[in-house]
């Protein structure tokens, strides 16, 4: 029988033969008797650093909201991406519920190789502060350049001079995205740790796309050039596989902080490692989701925050075909990540 049909009668029988089973089909069950915690609530009111405008209707954001105050979520940042017109959708939408969300307005690139483009966003940044725009985000840059994969201008382009200097005296962090973790560049084949991930989401291997090292450290020269300017660099920078560089990084810049939304997969598998970090920088470090707007993804959050929960998996949200690990963080460092470290960076933007 040739292979195609071997395959074919094991699907007719709805079993799958074990070297025919796909990594992408692969849905271990955790066999331990061990501790298993649901985390419905957070242990303290949460500050959500990086969410999106994930409802597409007001009762969605109503019941977004209702499931933040049964989470525990005391409030969300929504960071707009795009121009002008979106924040002013998400401001029709949002702004019914001001005690739940709070909106940081995005940068329009589009016009990044036209003469008065840095003007321009200024303008729009001020229009968008006496709106209501708390912060500017999320500004992303795969390493092909801010308006996308053509545009190659880079964080630490001039251009971004007066934009980046703006946001200092408008009072607005601005939530940079860099690159993407060290999986990504990494051929998509049989030696890749995070292969389905990966795979989904690679960056091509082209001499006009910086690679992680390089696009880190267009992040690096712009945070040292504007010390004024408070940034986030999110999802940890993307260094989850080698938070060294995420720490020499907070080292060298007082400016700079970083979430960790959308980063929970990848630090939950050295869960050691991990707490360590977050022990070592508990001041800099700011909980994040960017996981849409379900309860369920906020428990699982908490679960891998709080608990010393071992080996459980999340496929079906992350994934990674791999098992996590809880960090059992102590609740003073907690606090800090949830909600303190928040609102001390508010602060000092106010301050600036
Ligand atoms: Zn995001």
């Amino acid at each position: 029988m040739n292979p195609a049909a071997i395959l074919l009668l094991a699907t007719t029988l709805g079993a799958q033969a074990p070297d025919q089973l796909l990594l992408k089909d692969y849905r271990p069950r955790s066999i331990y008797r061990i501790p298993v915690t649901r985390v419905e609530k957070a242990r303290f009111p949460v500050v959500d650093m990086h969410s999106h405008a994930y409802a597409e209707t007001d009762e969605q954001a109503a019941a977004w909201a209702a499931t933040m105050d049964r989470s525990g979520i005391e409030r969300t940042v929504v960071l707009v991406t795009g121009g002008g017109a979106d924040f002013d959708a998400a401001v029709k939408r949002y702004g019914k519920f001001p005690r739940h969300f709070e909106l940081w307005c995005g940068i329009d690139f589009t016009g990044s190789g036209r003469p008065g483009f840095a003007e321009g966003v200024v303008a729009e940044l001020r229009r968008c502060r006496a709106a209501g725009a708390k912060g500017v985000g999320e500004v992303t840059d795969k390493g092909g350049g801010l308006a996308g994969n053509a545009g190659g201008m880079h964080l630490d382009d001039p251009r971004m001079d007066p934009i980046l200097e703006a946001c200092a005296d408008l009072g607005l962090p601005i939530n940079v995205h860099v690159g993407e973790d060290q999986w990504m560049y990494e051929p998509a084949d049989a030696s890749n740790d995070g292969l389905m991930n990966a795979f989904t989401w690679k960056i091509a291997d082209s001499p006009a796309i910086l690679r992680h090292d390089q696009v880190l450290a267009t992040l690096d020269r712009a945070v040292a050039r504007h010390p004024r300017t408070t940034f986030i660099a999110c999802h940890l920078a993307n260094c989850c596989q080698d938070l060294a560089q995420l720490a020499a990084l907070l080292d060298r810049h007082a400016n700079l902080y970083a979430d960790i939304g959308a980063r929970f997969a990848e630090t939950a598998p050295v869960p050691r490692a991990a707490a360590q970090f977050i022990g070592r920088y508990q001041d800099r470090l700011l909980y994040g989701t960017d996981m849409g707007m379900d309860a369920a993804m906020y428990q699982i959050t908490f679960r891998i925050l709080e608990s010393e929960d071992e080996h459980f998996y999340e496929v079906e949200q992350f994934g990674y075909h791999w098992p996590l690990y809880g960090f059992g963080l102590e609740p003073g460092i907690l606090r800090k990540l949830y909600r303190d470290n928040a609102l001390a960076l508010m602060k000092r933007v106010a301050r600036n």
